[in-house]
């Protein structure tokens, strides 16, 4: 079988949220694109994700007047990622950002809604800078029937509570509100009932709603199709085809089982996410974790970062992740943003003693976690201890307040219970009495409502999912038989170390010259934020920046050329 080829302007590897908004640029600056998916699925990691975009200054932040003065937010990127990034790149995200998001609401077809505003979801570190209202940004909702045939092509699913209807679908903001209403009747039923009216809409309609992350990656599917951009699914990217100066001039796909030759006038963008299921590269760069335990998407193996290496590019941050805890329960790995912040728990290591603030930003918490394993102390797993009264209090792993817990969570041994603290800790392997004296620690803090070890409760990031009934939202004491406990991994939402880029997103030798005609965004690349996490939605909020930046500096370079 030959080799075919075609020409084009552009071409982006892959179609998560970094390489569809690259192409949506590259297309709206008149440029032929085509976005490459190894995959039968559109979407990546970002159609499975929360679809919140970090975004200071977008233009919804000027409508709910929440404009920032951008040196401030520079001093805040700056603050928690300056040692590792150059202020250029941080720089170039706080000005570009929002030009992005105005890219996309011009889309007027496409983006019809509003972008919604994650009111009060703070940044991360409101202690360096950060803002506690929060520059996070949901995507409106969309109908996946506007996608027609393509609709089925799109990865992903909805975010469902255990025995709620099929037609009923969640927000983030939803998900927010049915935590805080603690089934105790303080703030009334309004979310329940948003949703139940919400259901019957749906089911009357016949609905299939997208939100998050899906309905992100739908509307600039859609986006895309309005402008005539292609989307070519099951089409791998293979390698990189360079000239003897060492630029890239195109890539070898396959595309449906056939070798093709896509060669490019401007350049290539590499957006195949990171090397979460790669298991031979989580071993060499993460040998304590499992690449099981990633809830990126299964099909992420690193492609981009290895072709980028095989021609010449620098490797950064390839130690680092966007981790997150993760419980363990037969079959399933449910991310721990919110329970961590829960009062009525407290997390243990080996040897039962707490060792982090259990609200902290989930990135964090895991670093915190991995330094302390490395230090001699199993830290893999930690278990969350929490009593009967959390318990009946709080939506646990997606499970509804009260409910009988499912027998095998018991059976498998990943979940123990018992009446005393002392037996749970046997049953879990800590030491019993170390136990019993972090519990009655930590019960002492929790009754003054100040936690001296850990500060817990003390940002606004830990009361976001806190319980305000309480003096302070994060603590409570655990006290009420029976114990239960929970194994924690550290999981992650993808990687975040990759291939070294400049300002332009261009990727750069390990020397600083820049690979002519080879650019990269999102997970590919090693990210702007280091080794910290800015806030809700910071790592696809750059993956679309930098999508966008190498799309417009092709287009510009292609214009001063002709
Ligand atoms: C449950 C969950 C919730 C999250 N919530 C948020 C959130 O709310 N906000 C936030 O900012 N981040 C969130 N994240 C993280 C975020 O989703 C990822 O960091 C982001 O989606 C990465 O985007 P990307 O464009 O780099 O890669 P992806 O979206 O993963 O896209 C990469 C694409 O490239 C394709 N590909 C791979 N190799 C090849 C190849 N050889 N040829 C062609 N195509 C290839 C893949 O199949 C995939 O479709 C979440 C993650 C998870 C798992």
């Amino acid at each position: 079988m030959g080799t075919t080829g075609e020409d084009f302007d552009v071409v982006v590897v892959g179609s998560g949220a970094g390489g569809l908004t690259a192409a949506l640029a590259a297309g709206v600056a008149g440029l032929k694109a085509v976005v490459v998916e190894k995959t039968e699925l559109f979407g990546g990691t970002s159609a499975l994700s929360g679809g919140n975009v970090w975004a200071p200054n977008a233009p919804e932040f000027q409508r709910v007047g929440q404009k920032e003065d951008p040196e401030h937010v520079l001093d805040y990127l700056v603050k928690i990622a300056g040692d590792d990034v150059s202020t250029e790149r941080l720089r170039r995200y706080v000005d570009e950002v929002p030009k992005m998001m105005e890219l996309l609401e011009s889309r007027h077809e496409a983006f019809e809604k509003r972008f919604i505003w994650a009111e009060d979801y703070s940044d991360y570190h409101p202690d360096q800078g950060g803002n506690p209202r929060g520059r996070g940004l949901w995507p409106p909702v969309v109908d996946k029937r506007r996608l027609g045939d393509d609709a089925q092509y799109l990865r992903g699913g909805k975010v469902r509570l255990p025995g709620a209807p099929k037609a009923t679908w969640m927000t983030g903001i939803d998900l927010h509100d049915l935590i805080a209403l603690r089934w105790g009747g303080l703030r009334g039923w309004k979310p329940v009932v948003r949703l139940a009216g919400r259901t019957v809409v749906t089911w009357v309609k016949r609905s299939d709603m997208a939100t998050g992350g899906q309905a992100l990656v739908a509307r600039l599917y859609l986006a895309l199709k309005q402008i005539g951009v292609p989307v070519w699914r099951n089409t791998p990217m293979q390698a990189l085809v360079t000239d003897e100066g060492g630029r890239v001039i195109g890539v070898h796909v396959v595309r449906d089982g056939r070798p093709m030759r896509l060669t490019v006038r401007g350049g290539v963008i590499l957006a195949t996410g990171g090397f979460d299921h790669n298991a031979e590269m989580r071993h060499r760069y993460h040998p304590l974790i499992d690449h099981t335990w990633s809830a990126g998407s299964p099909d992420n193996t690193g492609d981009g970062i290895v072709a980028g290496e095989q021609v010449g590019a620098a490797l950064e941050l390839m130690d680092d992740a966007w981790w997150m805890p993760v419980m363990h329960l037969p079959n399933a790995f449910p991310l721990q943003v919110l329970e961590r912040s829960y009062p009525g728990q407290f997390i243990v290591n080996s040897a039962g003693r707490r060792f982090v603030n259990e609200a902290a930003p989930y990135t964090d918490f895991v670093h915190v976690q991995l330094e302390n394993h490395a230090a001699g102390v199993s830290h893999i797993p930690v278990f969350m201890i929490t009593d009967d009264r959390a318990w009946k209090r709080n939506v646990i792993a997606f499970r509804l307040p009260g409910r009988k817990m499912p027998s095998d969570w018991l059976d498998s041994g990943l979940v123990s219970k018992a009446d005393t603290l002392e037996e749970l800790a046997a049953k879990i392997g800590v030491p019993p009495a170390t136990l019993a004296e972090t519990a009655e620690r930590y019960n002492r803090f929790a009754r003054a409502g100040r936690d001296d070890d850990f500060s817990r409760g003390e940002s606004a990031y830990d009361n976001y999912y806190g319980d305000d009934s309480y003096p302070n939202p994060n603590l409570a004491p655990v006290d009420k038989p029976p114990f239960i406990a929970f194994r924690l991994l550290p999981g992650d939402l993808g990687t975040k170390g990759g291939l070294l880029t400049d300002s332009d997103a261009r990727v750069l030798r390990m020397d600083g010259s820049v690979i002519h005609g080879l650019y990269a965004t999102g997970n590919t690349s090693a990210s702007i934020m280091g080794h910290d996490y800015a806030g809700p939605g910071a790592t696809l909020g750059p993956a679309m920046t930098f999508g966008y930046v190498a799309a417009n500096h092709i287009a510009a370079a292609l214009r001063s050329a002709d």
